[in-house]
C-alpha cells in the first residue's frame, strides 16, 4: 500500500514538474519566436536596402519580403534564401569589380586634365593630390561618388578659366578673305583729301595679320568715313543753296525797290511835267495877253525861272533814279558774281569727280566703268569705219606669290609700276584699264593681224625686264596675254570672251606668253 502511494505521490510530482517544464518551455518558444521575429524584420530591412543594384536580386528579394511576412511559410522561403544568397555572392564580386574600373577610368580622366596647362598652379596642386588619392581602392559607391564630384568641380574651374580667358573669337579664313575684299573694297571708293591718311593706315591693317575686333572695327571706321562723306556733301549743297536763296533775296528787293521807286519817280514826273507845261502855257498867255513890253518882260521871267526850277528839279530827279538804278545793278552784279563763281566751284568738284569715277585709284588707270565706255565707242568706230578692233586680257603671273612673300603693300607698289609701264609702252589711240585685281585690258584699234602678236610680245617682254627688286632680292614679274579681234557681226562681249578664253591658254600652256585667238 505503501509503494502505491509512493508511486502515485511521484507521479503528480512528475506531472506537475512536466507541467512547469512545458511553461518553461513554451517561454524559450516565445522568447525564440520573438528574436525570429525580429530577425526577420531586419533581413526585410537589410532587403529593402540592397534594392536597385540587379533587378533578378530585387525580384527575389521582394518575393522573399513577402514569405517573410507569413511566419509559417519561412521554411519555404530557405531554397529561396539559398539562391539570394548566391546572387547576393556575384553582386558584390561585380560591385568589386566595377569599383575598380570606375577607379582607373577616373586615374585616365585625370591624367587628361593634368595635361591642360593654362589650368592654374592650385589647382593642378589640388589635381595632384588628388591623383594619389586615387591609388586607393574603393570599398564602395561611396568612395567613388566623392571622387567623381571632385572630377568634375576640375572641370568645372577649368572650363571658367577659359571661358573668361577667351574673349577672343577664332579666326577663319573665311573673316580674313572679307577682310582683303575690304581692302580691295576702299581702294576703290573716292574718299576726301582729309580722309586718306586714315583710308591708308585702315587698307595696311586689313591687309595684315586680322582679328575679328579689328575686322569689325574697320568696317565701323569705314562706314563712320563714308557717313561723313555724305553729311560732308548734303552740308555743301545746303550750303550753295542757303548762298542761291539769299542772292535771290537781294534781287527780289532791289527788284521791288527799284519798282516803287520808278512809280514814285513817275508820279513826280508826271507832276513835273504839268508844271512845266503849264508854265509854257502862261508864257504863250503871256504873250497874247500883255502889251506892255516892261510887264511883258517881268512876267516871262517869273515864269521862266519857275520853268527852269521845275526843269532842274526834273533833272536832280532823273539823277537821282540813275543812282538808286546804278546802286541797285551793282549789288545784283556782285550776288551774281559770288553764285556764278560757287557754281564754278560746283562744276569743277563735279568734273573732278566724274574723272574720278573712271579711274582706277591704286594705279591711276582708268577703271572697269571707263573701259566699257571705251568700249562701245572703239566698237562703233570699228564698225563705222571698218578698221580693225583688237581686245587683249592681260593677267600677272603668280601674283599670289609676290603677296605671300612679300606683303600686300609691295604687291600694291608693283601693281602701280606694272600699271605705268602698260600704259607707257601703249600708242595715244591705244588704251589700257585696270579690269580688277591683277588683270589689265588692252583695246588696240587700227593692228594688223600680222602686227599683233609683236605688239603683244613687246609689251610682255617690256613687263618681263623691269628690274624689280624685294627684300634685296631680284624678281621677275612675268604676264600671261590672250587677245581676239572682233569679227564682223560680232558683239565686243564675244570678242572679250576669247581673248578671256585665250589667255586661259595661255596660263595652261606654261604663263608668260600671248596666245591670240584667231
Ligand atoms: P595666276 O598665274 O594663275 O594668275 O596666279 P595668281 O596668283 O596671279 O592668280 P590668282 O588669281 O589666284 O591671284 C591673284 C592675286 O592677286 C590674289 C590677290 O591677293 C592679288 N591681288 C588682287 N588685287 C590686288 C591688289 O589690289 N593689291 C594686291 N597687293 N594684290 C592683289
Ligand atoms: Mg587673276
Ligand atoms: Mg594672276
Amino acid at each position: 500500500m505503501n509503494d502505491s502511494n509512493n508511486t502515485v505521490s511521484q507521479i503528480a510530482l512528475l506531472k506537475q514538474k512536466l507541467g512547469s517544464a512545458k511553461i518553461a518551455l513554451e517561454g524559450i518558444n516565445n522568447e525564440h519566436n520573438g528574436k525570429l521575429e525580429q530577425l526577420i524584420h531586419f533581413i526585410g530591412q537589410l532587403s529593402l536596402a540592397c534594392k536597385g543594384q540587379n533587378l533578378e536580386l530585387d525580384n527575389k528579394l521582394a518575393k522573399l519580403r513577402h514569405r517573410l511576412h507569413n511566419f509559417d511559410s519561412i521554411d519555404e522561403a530557405l531554397p529561396e534564401l539559398l539562391s539570394i544568397e548566391k546572387l547576393l555572392q556575384s553582386q558584390y564580386r561585380q560591385t568589386m569589380t566595377q569599383l575598380e574600373e570606375s577607379r582607373g577610368s577616373l586615374s585616365t580622366l585625370i591624367g587628361q586634365i593634368q595635361r591642360i596647362n593654362s589650368a592654374p598652379e592650385k589647382l593642378k596642386k589640388e589635381i595632384n593630390y588628388f591623383k594619389q588619392e586615387l591609388t586607393k581602392p574603393f570599398h564602395t559607391v561611396w568612395d567613388y561618388i566623392p571622387k567623381m564630384e571632385a572630377m568634375i568641380r576640375f572641370y568645372e574651374q577649368i572650363l571658367h578659366d577659359e571661358l573668361l580667358q577667351s574673349d577672343h573669337y577664332e579666326i577663319l579664313p573665311h573673316h580674313v578673305q572679307l577682310a582683303r575684299e575690304l581692302a580691295t573694297e576702299i581702294s576703290e571708293i573716292e574718299f576726301r583729301k582729309d580722309q586718306r591718311d586714315q583710308v591708308l593706315v585702315l587698307k595696311e591693317v586689313l591687309q595684315g595679320d586680322i582679328s575679328l575686333d579689328i575686322l569689325l572695327e574697320s568696317y565701323h571706321t569705314v562706314l563712320s568715313l563714308l557717313l561723313e562723306n555724305i553729311a560732308h556733301e548734303k552740308s555743301a549743297s545746303q550750303d550753295f543753296l542757303y548762298a542761291l536763296n539769299d542772292a535771290l533775296t537781294v534781287v527780289r528787293d532791289v527788284v521791288n525797290s527799284s519798282h516803287n521807286n520808278n512809280q514814285r519817280s513817275n508820279q513826280i514826273k508826271q507832276q513835273l511835267n504839268k508844271e512845266i507845261n503849264l508854265r509854257v502855257n502862261n508864257a504863250d498867255c503871256i504873250l497874247v495877253d500883255v502889251n506892255n513890253s516892261t510887264e511883258l518882260k517881268v512876267q516871262l521871267t517869273s515864269q521862266l525861272s519857275a520853268l527852269k526850277e521845275a526843269l532842274s528839279r526834273k533833272e536832280a530827279l532823273e539823277q537821282r533814279e540813275q543812282n538808286i538804278l546804278k546802286k541797285s545793278i551793282d549789288s545784283m552784279r556782285k550776288e551774281l558774281n559770288n553764285i556764278t563763281q560757287e557754281a564754278n566751284s560746283y562744276k569743277e568738284k563735279l568734273f573732278e569727280h566724274q574723272k574720278l569715277n573712271l579711274l582706277d585709284p591704286l594705279t591711276q588707270l582708268a577703271n572697269r566703268t571707263a573701259l566699257e565706255d571705251r568700249m562701245e565707242q572703239e566698237y562703233r568706230n570699228h564698225i563705222r569705219f571698218k578698221t580693225p578692233l583688237w581686245i587683249a586680257i592681260t593677267d600677272i603671273d603668280h601674283f599670289k606669290s609676290v603677296n605671300d612673300s612679300f606683303g600686300h603693300t609691295t604687291g600694291d607698289k608693283t601693281l602701280q609700276v606694272i600699271a605705268m609701264a602698260l600704259k607707257n609702252s601703249l600708242r595715244e589711240s591705244e588704251f589700257v584699264a585696270r579690269y580688277g585685281g591683277e588683270e589689265f585690258v588692252l583695246l588696240l584699234p587700227d593692228v594688223n593681224e600680222e602686227h599683233i602678236s609683236q605688239l603683244l610680245n613687246r609689251v610682255r617682254e617690256k613687263i618681263k625686264n623691269i628690274p624689280f627688286r624685294f627684300k634685296n632680292q631680284r624678281i621677275t614679274v612675268t604676264l600671261s596675254i590672250g587677245a581676239a579681234q572682233v569679227m564682223d557681226h560680232e558683239s565686243i562681249e564675244d570678242t572679250f570672251e576669247r581673248a578671256d578664253a585665250a589667255l586661259y591658254r595661255a596660263k595652261s600652256n606654261g604663263r608668260d606668253r600671248i596666245v591670240i585667238d584667231l
